[in-house]
């Protein structure tokens, strides 16, 4: 079994609040959420950061903004707005090394972040 903690989400051996799945992505409320609502949104392929985003990905990582864009409407963000943001590798905060899209709402939003 792969040791990446969202395969393993993925398919079902850790528990998540899911809140939306298709056949290319996953999204879930995140463990320790930073705003009122906090989903990551995961493609169901396992790539590790963005750095390893290949040309053939482009749809896949559309997807996941349409995905994040229809989640914001359906629970009344679009129009106060929203952020998505996907870290990239140590001094961006990443930790967890499977891509995802964090969607965070429901509140202000600082910029620029710490
Ligand atoms: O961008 P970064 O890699 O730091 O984000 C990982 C996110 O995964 C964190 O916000 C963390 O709270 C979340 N997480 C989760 N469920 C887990 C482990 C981590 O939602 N079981």
């Amino acid at each position: 079994m792969s040791d990446c903690l969202f395969c393993k989400i993925r398919d079902g051996h850790i528990p998540a609040r899911v809140v939306y799945r298709d056949e290319v992505c996953l999204a879930f409320e995140d463990i320790n959420p930073q705003a009122p609502t906090h989903v990551l949104f995961i493609p169901l392929k396992h790539i590790p950061t963005v750095n390893d985003i290949a040309l053939e990905d482009r749809e896949l990582v559309g997807h996941l903004y349409t995905a994040a864009a229809r989640l914001a409407r359906e629970r009344g963000h679009a129009d106060n707005g929203y952020r998505l943001v996907m870290n990239t590798q140590r001094d961006a905060g990443q930790t967890v090394f499977h891509i995802h899209l964090h969607m965070l709402a429901g509140r202000p939003l600082m910029w620029p972040p710490g």
